[in-house]
């Protein structure tokens, strides 16, 4: 368990205030010109050396994403950096308590990166359902540039560094890093094909990178404290801390920060309370928030909580965001409101995703009622597999993996429904003979 004393987010329950003073009294802007003044390429040597791995999601190391910028910005180009604080993965809820509590970690962390990717600006994209982390973000950036710690000579650094703060419209797909960039340059937010990578060629054309709140709020506190205190805590490859978002049935639900790699049951037990009903009342684990795949019982007791470890298990870290079902769970109709989701959320640009989400839900409805035949189940597996990886972004796969760790782990269910619902019927018609 994570001593207390390694914790970065020392305000995440908001029991102190979010403001700047609060926040210069945790420790945040505490000498970020010294930290600056190591340099760019040290900086992000030292991002490197901590291990951090990006925490929105794919799990890239961050330090490698920040050496993929131009070290000189061509006239007419300059470099951006993008805050990727879109959170709309259903599960997920630590970029909004980051915002609402500690924002001033994420906007000092702003200024760093930004300057170690040497981005003339950083744009921070927050999802739009997010009214009042958005009032608190909008006033932090203002008490950051009255206190001269952004703008022309950026906390003293002889660095000029802007922050903006852009509110989104709420769709799903504008978490995605080249639909957010089209979102921002005023367009429908819709993914762009690749390459040319945002590094290369990304919001207005120029170089940028899209990070997640997390992975930027973090750095600061790396770079103070040291890198080989960060790659200290965790698993070789699965570094650091990181925010665990327990939702569902659990008896208390909370997002926490724990060490990378704390087993599930350890995280469970000393932080929501246990399972409801008790150990022998849990069904499935959807891990990392709602496009990876559900884990069963039986698997994920023992699970390191990491990137490694949940992949191991056919699964997957995501965001942390951990759903935890217990047996009264109807676990297709779960599944099923899940595709229900992701075809609602469907940009509509490619046609396996666009045609693919709304026919897999539509089968997954039938298999929830019991409707579907048999062969179907094997129908629908085949067309995830011709969905999952053909499509421009990872909606497609976001789409078709919850379905088949369901028809992977759950196929005796499924089929269960099919065949009572067919001695059902059969019942139905003798007594109506
Ligand atoms: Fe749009 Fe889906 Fe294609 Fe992504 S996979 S670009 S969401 S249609």
């Amino acid at each position: 368990m994570l001593d207390d004393k390694d914790r970065i987010f020392t305000n995440v329950h908001g029991f102190q205030p979010w403001n700047l003073d609060a926040a210069r009294k945790r420790g945040d802007w505490d000498n970020t010109k010294g930290l600056m003044a190591r340099g760019q390429d040290q900086i992000i040597e030292d991002i490197k050396a901590s291990g951090l791995r990006g925490r929105g999601g794919a799990g890239f190391p961050t330090g490698m994403k920040w050496s993929f910028m131009p070290k000189e910005p061509k006239p007419g180009k300059p470099s951006f950096l993008v805050i990727n604080a879109d959170e709309s993965e259903p599960g997920s809820c630590k970029d909004r308590e980051i915002i609402r509590h500690d924002p001033h970690k994420l906007i000092e962390g702003a200024l760093i990166a930004g300057f170690a990717m040497r981005a003339r600006a950083a744009y921070i994209y927050i999802r739009g359902e997010f009214i009042y982390e958005a009032k608190v973000l909008f006033a932090a950036v203002e008490e950051a540039y009255a206190a001269g710690l952004l703008g022309k000579n950026a906390a003293g650094s002889g660095y000029d560094f802007d922050v903006f703060v852009h509110r989104g419209a709420g769709a799903y797909i504008c978490g995605e890093e080249t639909a957010q960039i089209e979102s921002l340059e005023g367009k429908k937010g819709q993914p762009r094909l690749k390459p040319p990578f945002p590094a290369g060629a990304g919001l207005y054309g120029c170089p940028t990178t899209v990070n997640n709140v997390e992975s930027i709020a973090v750095a600061p506190t790396i770079l103070r404290r040291g890198a080989s205190w960060f790659s200290g805590i965790g698993r070789e490859g699965n570094k650091g801390t990181k925010l665990f978002q327990i939702s569902g049935h659990v008896n208390k639900p909370c997002v926490v920060e724990e060490a990378m790699g704390i087993s599930f049951e350890e995280l469970i037990d000393k932080h929501a309370g246990g399972i409801r009903g008790g150990w022998d009342n849990l069904l499935a684990v959807i891990p990392g928030g709602s496009s990876v795949p559900l884990v069963p019982a039986a698997q994920i007791k023992d699970a390191p909580m990491d990137f490694d470890g949940l992949k191991a298990l056919g699964s997957g870290l995501g965001t942390a965001a951990v759903i935890v079902m217990d047996k009264s769970t109807d676990i297709v109709r779960a599944i099923s409101r899940l595709s229900y989701f992701y075809k609602h959320e469907s940009c509509g640009q490619c046609t396996p995703c666009r045609e693919g989400t709304g026919w897999m839900w539509r089968v997954m409805e039938r298999l929830r009622t019991g409707e579907a035949r048999v062969e179907e189940i094997d129908t629908l597996l085949d067309v995830t597999k011709q969905v999952e990886g053909h499509t421009i972004c990872a909606l497609g796969d976001a789409a078709a993996w919850p379905i088949q760790g369901l028809l992977k782990h759950f196929r005796p269910e499924v089929e269960r429904r099919i065949r009572e619902r067919g001695d059902d019927s059969g019942a139905y018609m003798e007594a109506a003979e």
